[in-house]
């Protein structure tokens, strides 16, 4: 469907996670006019989450939907006109820049800070979702600490799996790796951390039937693929890291990424390689992937904006 209206925007913030409301809140306070069009998941990722016990300034925890509101909140106290709608298409070689939200909206940007995050892969059981935030998680750094001296399971082969493990071994009691083949992706290093580790144990050959648990996990149905054999193993989490998907498909004809569709930034900057246009939180960080971070990119992406469009004299 052709695009149908025009609007012309000074700062435009796609994303309504930590990063995109932070960059929301600053750009705001500098008197930028932000508009946010929220997209599919409006306040991002931890509103799929229940306690948020490590982002600061909340000394007793906050949930995660909770959490989000108020950085909302935060974000329109000051102005910022947040919006429903997904960004669809982009023209970064167009001047002002170009942005189709739901396919038919068309908008021209001054600048564009680009917060549109990352999504975890899932295995797809049905199980994993009804006991995903009792027990089901895809992040052991905000989640770990839950399951201090209790046994735990995680799923994933590659060097953020086996970085997982060893994290959670540090917490937890016991930690099945399940591996999908008689071998792993990760780094040799990252292999041996975990093979050399007595509270891991890998099972090789091995997938995930089920996970069991009425209201929360109680235990891991696995099937060890060559011998045919399954058994159960008795644990409260269950983490899987089989990667996350970074959300960049429409941006990278126009911005440099790497393999996965991380977007790159200028090192120490939230610059793109395209004039105007800024990126931050997870759809920009291969690495570190927490709120904390988020909000601080975001932060600097406001700020990298401001500057932009004051030395274009704006
Ligand atoms: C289960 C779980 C628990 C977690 N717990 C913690 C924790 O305890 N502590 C912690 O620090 N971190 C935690 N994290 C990680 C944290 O949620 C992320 O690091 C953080 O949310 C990233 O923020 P973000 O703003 O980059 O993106 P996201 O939160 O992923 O938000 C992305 C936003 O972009 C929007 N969007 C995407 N595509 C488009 C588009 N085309 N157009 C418009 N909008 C779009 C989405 O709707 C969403 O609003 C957890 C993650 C998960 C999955």
């Amino acid at each position: 469907m052709a695009p149908t209206t025009s609007e012309h925007i000074h700062c435009l913030i796609i994303g309504s996670g930590p990063a995109g409301y932070t960059a929301a809140i600053y750009a705001a306070r500098a008197g930028l006019n932000p508009v946010m069009y929220q997209g599919l998941q409006p306040g991002g990722q931890l509103t799929i989450t229940n306690d948020v016990e490590n982002f600061p300034g909340y000394p007793d925890g906050v949930m995660g939907p909770e959490m989000m509101e108020d950085l909302k909140k935060q974000a329109e106290r000051f102005g910022t006109d947040i919006r429903y709608g997904i960004a669809t298409a982009v023209d970064f070689e167009a001047h002002p820049r170009r942005i189709t939200i739901d396919e038919k909206l068309e908008l021209t940007a001054d600048t564009v800070i680009i917060a549109t995050g990352a999504s975890a892969k899932w295995l797809g059981l049905p199980s994993e979702q009804r006991l995903n935030g009792s027990g089901v998680s895809a992040c052991a750094v905000c989640d770990g600490f839950f399951y201090r001296g209790k046994d735990v399971a995680i799923v994933g082969a590659g060097d953020t799996a086996a970085e997982e493990a060893t994290y959670l071994a540090n917490l937890c009691s016991k930690v099945y790796m399940i591996v999908r083949k008689g071998e792993m992706k990760a780094s040799k290093i990252m292999q041996k951390r975990v093979l050399d580790n007595p509270k891991i144990e890998v099972l090789w050959n091995t997938i995930t039937d089920e996970i069991l648990g009425e209201h929360a996990v109680e235990a891991v149905r696995v099937k060890n693929v060559v011998e045919g054999t399954t058994r159960d193993l008795a644990v409260e989490g269950f983490f899987v890291a089989i990667g996350h998907e970074p959300n960049s498909k429409i941006f990278q004809p126009y911005l440099h990424h790497d393999e996965q569709g991380y977007l790159k930034t200028i090192p120490g900057t939230s610059k793109t390689n395209v004039d105007g246009v800024f990126a931050c939180g997870d759809v920009q960080d291969y690495t570190y992937r927490q709120a904390v971070t988020a909000a601080g990119t975001g932060c600097m992406a406001a700020l990298d904006a401001e500057r932009y469009l004051a030395a274009l004299g704006d």
